[in-house]
């Protein structure tokens, strides 16, 4: 039967495919049939899902062991040792692998559940009660398992077919998203996430259709229902009839011939009407993420968002790990502005490694808690590793360095202190790096952009969050899908901040640039022009639109439209004027 479910648009175009169900909680874990020969390999990810949750509870029975450390950890440590090598949960899902050809997780939830209902029946509440280190045991296993996601090569397809492969999830991490890049996805859609949440972020970047917030899809969809994905509209439809298919066929083929005609101002100058030359740099998550950059003609890199190189491993990348990914980034642009910017863990965007650290001091609110610039100053070790590799890469071309969420002005005198005691070491261990290394401020919480003063009197330049400077002024939860219809780039107040922050930095004679979202938003490009700005730093999947937005503006008269825009205080007439700019 065909239905269509409703969500917020956040990366535009159309896929149409079969949809490839992805699962976190043991709850959510679903029916996967195998072929009969990846059954040896399904047996193997379980083993090898076995060893990691063994070294986890080893490495847990280590620090129980610890002086000072609570006997009950030692002591359900052990218990649950014990439940992973006791053949009633994982040789139990062994054989049902091997009899049903199912994929593990999905045996592993079966075994449980009946070892679960088996607990309920017994007299003794304490052994009653033993159910939850049953649960606690297997969620570790599938927590494992997601780690060593299955080859989906199977469903490897080229992009623009019926078959190809559409995620569909209640939620996914900024980490789940970021190992899309290396698959081939025409699409996804989340029950959860707002319109700027990091996941979001990740799918623009990648350039694919996606839906989120759709709030219900993922348990009214099955494994292979054939899926079209309207990014532009924010609509899914699940088993289309064939008259629906055809007319979003043609449309995805006119999307198709409008990106490739696009593709000619990959290499076209971006100056407007009136002979204004805009920069438009590209954000990137990862190093490899250069060469679309490179490809669209990014004049640098406005935002290299580094927290995700610590996603998805076990172990922080060392100095030098992190020096080599920079400096690749920094050769590759020859010699274009490369914008580093520091660790922005927090909120969304959780790094298994660090997250217990931060979760040990931080607050019940992550997005309020010790985030970013808070987080890296209260962890100078960590810091201070980051800094000497940035500071390293700044030899190998023009490398700024950026730092993320400063409200206060002693958070930038540490932040300063901390880069001259980086420096310092580095001389006296005979390694070079630019000592004129420019350093940038993000401006993203409103008291930064209404004290701008002393951020500009101690900074090179600055950059406008605008991501998280709606969140802040709005105090909107920018991953909540609840209230993401009040995320409002034009609300009076936000468009306010910007273009005073836009002004006061071009009084003090400092670069300025957007790099959040509305930096990529075609729709927005002529009225941040008419603010003032000539600084854009984007996905390079966005680049090509915005570009043919700048080559058609005239700033000068985009400036007095848009001064009358920002005299009005009423949202409504706001979105109207922008529209006809
Ligand atoms: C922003 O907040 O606008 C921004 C660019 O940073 P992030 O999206 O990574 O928080
Ligand atoms: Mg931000």
């Amino acid at each position: 039967m065909s239905f269509s479910l409703h969500g917020l648009a956040v990366s535009s175009g159309i896929a149409i495919g079969r949809a490839h169900l992805i699962s976190h909680a043991t709850l959510e874990v679903s029916h996967q049939q195998l072929k009969e020969r990846d059954v040896a390999g399904e047996l193997a990810r379980l083993d090898a899902a076995i060893d990691i949750v063994s070294a986890e509870l080893d490495a847990l029975r280590e620090e129980a062991n610890m002086p000072g450390a609570l006997s009950e950890v030692a002591a359900f440590v052990d218990l649950h040792a014990m439940i992973l090598e006791d053949p009633a949960l994982v040789e139990a899902a062994r054989d049902l692998i091997n009899e049903r050809w199912c994929n593990a997780e999905w045996a592993l939830v079966q075994q449980m559940e009946i070892l679960v209902a088996q607990f309920d029946e017994f007299e003794d509440a304490y052994l009653r009660e033993r159910k939850h280190d049953v649960m606690q045991v297997s969620e570790r296993l599938i927590k494992a398992l997601l780690g060593k996601p299955r080859k989906l090569a199977r469903k490897k397809m080229t992009s623009g077919r019926d078959d190809d492969l559409i995620v569909v999830a209640h939620d996914l991490s900024p980490a789940d998203t970021l190992a899309f890049k290396n698959m081939s996805i025409a699409g996804f859609v989340t029950d959860l996430g707002g319109a700027t949440s990091h996941t979001t972020i990740v799918a623009r970047s990648l350039g694919i259709p996606a839906v989120v917030g759709m709030q219900r899809a993922r348990p009214l969809i099955l494994d292979d229902d054939l899926l079209i994905v309207d990014g532009t509209r924010g609509v899914l439809i699940v088993e289309p009839d064939q008259r629906v298919l055809e007319e979003y066929r043609l449309r995805r083929s006119g999307l198709a011939i409008e990106r490739s005609k696009l593709q000619r101002l990959a290499k076209v100058r971006s100056t407007t009407l009136d002979e204004q030359e805009i920069t438009l740099y590209a954000n990137i998550e990862l190093p490899q993420d250069v060469e679309q950059a490179k490809a669209v003609g990014a004049d640098g890199i406005g935002l290299f968002r580094t927290e995700f190189m610590f996603m998805n491993r076990e172990e922080l990348p060392s100095e030098d790990e992190q020096f080599e990914a920079y400096r690749s980034v920094a050769k590759a642009m020859s010699g274009k502005p490369v914008t580093i910017r520091t660790l922005d863990i927090g909120a969304d965007k959780e790094i298994e490694v660090l997250s217990t650290r931060a979760a040990e001091r931080s607050t019940t609110n992550p997005a309020l808690g010790l985030r970013a610039i808070r987080y890296c100053l209260a962890e100078p070790q960590i810091f201070l590793v980051q800094l000497r590799a940035i500071l390293r890469a700044s030899y190998h071309g023009k490398v700024r360095l950026l730092v993320p969420m400063m409200a206060h002005t002693h958070e930038i005198e540490q932040t300063l202190a901390m880069i001259e005691q980086a420096k310092t070491q580095l001389r006296s261990s005979r390694h070079r790096f630019d000592e004129h290394i420019e350093i940038g401020g993000m401006i993203e919480i409103p008291a930064a952009a209404l004290m701008l003063g002393p951020f500009l009197r101690r900074l090179d330049f600055v950059s406008l969050g605008t991501n998280d400077l709606i969140q802040y002024t709005l105090a909107i939860d920018r991953t909540d899908g609840a209230v993401a219809h009040l995320y409002d780039p034009l609300h009076p107040a936000v468009l306010r901040l910007i273009s005073q922050t836009i002004q006061t930095a071009h009084r003090y004679e400092r670069p300025v640039s957007v790099c959040g979202e509305m930096a990529g938003n075609p729709a927005l490009t002529r009225l941040l022009l008419g603010m003032g700005l000539r600084q854009f730093s984007m996905h390079p999947a966005q680049m090509l639109e915005v570009r043919q937005e700048v080559v058609m503006a005239d700033t000068e008269q985009l400036a007095a439209k848009v001064a009358r825009v920002l005299k009005n205080d009423e949202t409504d007439k706001v979105r109207e004027l922008v529209e006809r700019l």
